[in-house]
């Protein structure tokens, strides 16, 4: 059975930026946090952790748009990972942002997740955008190709 794809409505440019802007402000919140990063990118490969990332759509949208898309390399890395640094940080999702391996940071992890994500159907919502959470590494983004020519 053909697998047809729903139209992707047109997402603004204020949309983006105010999720942008919305980034900046958790970025500044996290940095109020006692949080160990040591920035060494093992956290991006996948496969080697058995874990996945998911992502809104306004979100896979920006980095469709910004960065083209998302995909896994043959070690299960995160395409975006280059000399073990994101490439894509000011756009990363919040699933990027929110992480940590730091276990003092685990018991608020759920709760900070939900209410920036809360935020962000918040955008969502006021631009009319779907609403849809999906695999960050998923051919199904190349639709969003389409429709968003890459900047
Ligand atoms: S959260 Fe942990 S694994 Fe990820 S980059 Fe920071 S120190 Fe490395
Ligand atoms: S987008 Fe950046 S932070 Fe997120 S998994 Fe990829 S390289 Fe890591």
């Amino acid at each position: 059975m053909a697998c047809r794809l729903e139209p992707t409505p047109p997402v603004p440019q204020q949309a983006l930026d105010q999720l942008l802007a919305l980034y900046d402000e958790l970025d500044r919140h996290l940095a109020t946090l006692d949080v160990e990063c040591r920035a060494c990118g093992r956290c991006c490969n996948f496969v080697r952790n058995d874990y996945q990332l998911y992502a809104t759509y306004i979100e896979r949208l920006l980095v469709v748009r910004r960065h083209g898309l998302p995909t896994l390399t043959r070690d299960g890395s995160c395409g975006f990972l280059v000399d073990g640094r994101c490439s894509i940080h000011p756009s990363r999702p919040l699933g990027c942002r929110t992480f940590f391996c730091d276990p003092t940071h685990k018991p608020r992890e759920q709760d900070l997740c939900h209410t920036w994500q809360r935020r962000i159907r918040a955008i969502v919502d006021r631009h009319g955008l779907p609403w849809e959470y999906a695999l960050f590494f998923t051919p199904l983004n190349a639709h969003l190709a389409d429709v968003v020519p890459h900047a």
